[in-house]
């Protein structure tokens, strides 16, 4: 349960010392899983932003409608593998849950050498 003082990826943190300095551009994700949690609480906020700007360009969209009504409720890291500080290339599979259902993604992290931050490339998306 998200509350007010937590940030909304779930961690019990105030927002500002955990996702919300990656959303201001104040600090880069060091992980893929990171990169994940600041990307669902993104999603919350409705910072499409930096959806896009975490978004690899070989698989960004044009433009990212987000539904203000979906009332995302909670995330939860099921798996990760690679996606640290020492690679390159990394996997998160996530169960984000949502008023009326949930879903299960395994996604696609990579991290261009020199550029520092992890993007997201893609992922599969199960119920
Ligand atoms: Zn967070």
């Amino acid at each position: 349960m998200v509350t007010a003082r937590s940030c909304p990826c779930g961690l019990p943190q105030p927002y500002d010392a955990c996702c919300g300095r990656f959303h201001s551009g104040a600090a880069s994700a060091a992980t893929a899983a990171q990169l994940m949690r600041s990307r669902y609480s993104a999603f919350v906020r409705l910072e499409t932003g930096y959806l896009l700007r975490t978004w690899h360009p070989r698989t960004r969209p044009a433009e990212l409608g987000l539904d203000p009504g979906t009332r995302w409720t909670g995330l939860e890291i099921l798996a990760t593998e690679g996606g640290s500080a020492f690679h390159t290339t990394g996997t998160v599979t996530f169960r984000a849950s949502y008023r009326g259902g949930a879903m299960t993604e395994h996604s696609r992290f990579t991290r261009e050498p020199g550029s520092g931050g992890w993007l997201y490339v893609d992922g599969d998306v199960s119920d």
